[in-house]
């Protein structure tokens, strides 16, 4: 069987990828090796500015509406900003991917669910494809098949940045805003998001602490966490990029998206808004130019995803390393301004543009700057 695309995961980025292909007239075989409706592990938080790139009817996935939020520090003291519109929405992942699957299928790709891909062979003109259901060839190769990539791994690929993540489900009276608390770890963040009548409760981060030592005594310590049973945790990792050589595109005719590509921002961990984008991008690069794809679609993701993991990079390591300071900054603009990002009206380089010069003198400000100061190059030692 011989198709132009053939694309490995059925997760945000891969369906979307399938979805753009098939409606470019594209001849697209998505290969997902669970049957589907599956699980995944994440929160489910997109942005709002996700919206002009899901499929009619996206809507229906929504299960809560975030018009705002807390900026905690440890679960005890808070910032809080809400808006009248949107700034994000929760989707349960079993179903939302589901949902871009089945609309990858209505926009004309195949779609093998329970098919897993073994490996890929490189012909002269063409790709041989071999999977749990038979082999196929293929004019070009999509992995978006996650964090355990096989197909960045015959590629030689391997993760070096990544969150190490936990999340549990609990109940909390939160229905339209999310609680994200600095100063629960080294280099990260914990959260509360609304999951219907229900909430994810989690943190992510690149320190090397004991994630589930540190979730007990945050969902312990947590003003706004009554129920303090830690059970059905479970883990799973977070790749991100913050430069052009993090990034996993592939070479040639085949090609890395989403969390294979590590298209995920270095601050929030948000991978689903930049898989969908990536996958879009890749999409047309397949569909505009045949010869040069990689260098296509490369080009592209430089121009409309790097910049963004590149900022969201340079605010990470400040927001992390200083999260007092961070946290004081709920108070101002800062905060506003990241609602905005959100909603697509400004970009991660923009907040940290305009946050740079209020960061600095909140720096300045602070009580105890020097010692914040010794400490952290003590730390570094
Ligand atoms: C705890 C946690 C919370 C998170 N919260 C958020 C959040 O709130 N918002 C956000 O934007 N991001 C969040 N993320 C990140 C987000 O989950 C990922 O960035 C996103 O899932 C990436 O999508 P993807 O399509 O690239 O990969 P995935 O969603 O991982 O999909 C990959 C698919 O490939 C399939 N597959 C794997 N191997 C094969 C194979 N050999 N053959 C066939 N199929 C295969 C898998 O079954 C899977 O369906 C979170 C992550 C974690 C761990």
């Amino acid at each position: 069987m011989r198709f132009d695309a053939v694309v490995v995961g059925g997760g945000p980025a891969g369906a979307s990828t399938a979805r753009f292909l098939a409606q470019q007239g594209v001849k697209v075989l998505l290969i997902e090796k669970k049957r589907l409706p599956r699980f995944k592990l994440c929160a489910g938080c997109l942005s709002a500015r996700i919206a002009p790139l899901l499929p009619e009817g996206w809507e229906a996935e929504v299960l809560n509406t975030i018009r705002g939020g807390f900026l905690g520090f440890r679960g005890e003291r808070f910032h809080q900003i809400v808006r009248k519109e949107p700034v994000a929405y929760i989707i349960d992942r079993a179903s939302f991917d589901h949902f871009l699957v089945k609309s990858a299928s209505e926009a004309g790709a195949d779609v093998w669910e329970g098919t897993e891909f073994l490996e890929f062979e490189e012909e002269k003109d063409s790709i041989l494809v071999r999977t749990s259901a038979g082999v196929v060839k293929t004019d070009f190769l999509v992995g978006a098949d996650g964090f355990y990539t096989k197909v960045g791994k015959q590629l030689g690929l391997r993760k070096r940045r990544f969150f190490r993540s936990v999340e549990l489900w609990t109940e909390a009276d939160l229905r339209e805003e999310v609680v994200i608390d600095v100063g629960v770890v080294r280099r990260g963040y914990g959260w509360i998001f609304p999951k219907g009548d229900r909430v994810s409760v989690g943190l992510a981060t690149t320190g090397k602490e004991n994630t589930l030592e540190v979730l007990k005594r945050y969902v312990n310590d947590h003003s706004f966490l009554k129920n303090k049973d830690i059970g059905g945790v479970k883990g799973w990792m977070i790749p991100f990029a913050l430069r052009e050589e993090n990034l996993h595109l592939g070479r040639s005719r085949i090609l890395l998206v989403g969390d294979s590509a590590n298209m995920v921002d270095p601050l929030l961990g948000e991978g689903i808004y930049y898989g969908v984008l990536g996958g879009k991008l890749l999409a047309e690069a397949i569909v505009r130019n045949t010869e040069n794809v990689y260098e296509e679609y490369a080009r592209s993701v430089k121009d409309k995803i790097l910049p963004e993991l590149f900022y969201a990079g340079k605010i990470a390591k400040l927001a992390y390393t200083f999260q007092r300071v961070a946290f004081s900054m709920g108070g101002g603009h800062a905060v506003e301004r990241f609602l905005d990002l959100l909603s697509g009206k400004r970009s991660y380089k923009d907040l940290y543009i305009k946050g740079l010069k209020e960061f600095v003198i909140s720096l300045l400000h602070f009580e105890n700057f020097s010692h914040i100061i010794i400490d952290k190059i003590l730390r570094r030692r």
